[in-house]
């Protein structure tokens, strides 16, 4: 369950020589300039909008949007553009731009160690496997001659990505005795075509 709702809190307050309307006090109210912002799991996430107040710090009389007098709401219009949202309410937004950076970033190293790892392959190279009935399966490279990889394939599939430790941690159990040949060409388009999803050494 996500939790999430709205906030808001002052920015700005500034006091004028005005006459309060309500007690006759001079130089006693508070413009204030409030931002709302959006929260998840109290995390700030954006902001979203201003809202003006004035309070008499005499009589303690308070006036919100529309009640402020056109004298305040000069005063506040002008404050709502001298100060802007502070950064941090932004702080959720900036978390999820940062996290799907990052993702793109370790997703792009993994892609170029494949890519090496496929390229020059060694005994023992685990391959991760999505088969054509969407299961996945492993492969154990169990010898090389030139252009000719030859793969163990388990005997196991797993319906979950997840699943393939699983299999793994069978040790030799998990993979046929029978070595099947490949062309190393052909693993380098089973892994641009995703059907080589990783590569353990
Ligand atoms: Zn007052």
């Amino acid at each position: 369950m996500v939790i999430s709702g709205t906030k808001i809190k002052t920015i700005a307050s500034e006091t004028i020589p005005d006459t309060c309307t309500f007690c006759g006090s001079t130089n006693c109210i508070d413009i204030q300039v409030s931002q709302k912002y959006s929260h998840v799991f109290w995390i700030p996430f954006f902001p979203f909008g201003k809202h003006g107040t004035s309070k008499c710090n005499h009589c303690k009389h308070i006036l919100e949007g529309d009640e402020l007098p056109d004298a305040y709401k000069e005063v506040y219009l002008r404050m709502k553009l001298e100060h802007k949202a502070p950064i941090w309410m932004y702080s959720g937004l900036l978390l999820v731009v940062l996290l799907i950076a990052f993702g793109i970033y370790s997703g792009n190293k993994n892609d170029e160690k494949n890519q090496a790892l496929i390229a020059a392959p060694k005994v023992g190279d685990i391959y991760h496997l999505s088969t054509p009935n969407h299961q996945y399966t492993l492969a154990r490279v169990n010898g090389i001659k030139g252009d000719t990889v030859y793969l163990l394939w388990s005997n196991f599939e797993s319906d979950k990505l997840t699943g393939l430790s699983d299999i793994l941690a069978k040790g030799n159990e998990a993979f046929s005795d029978i070595a099947e040949p490949f062309l190393l060409s052909d693993l380098k388009v089973k892994l641009e075509k995703d059907e080589i999803i990783d590569i353990e050494r």
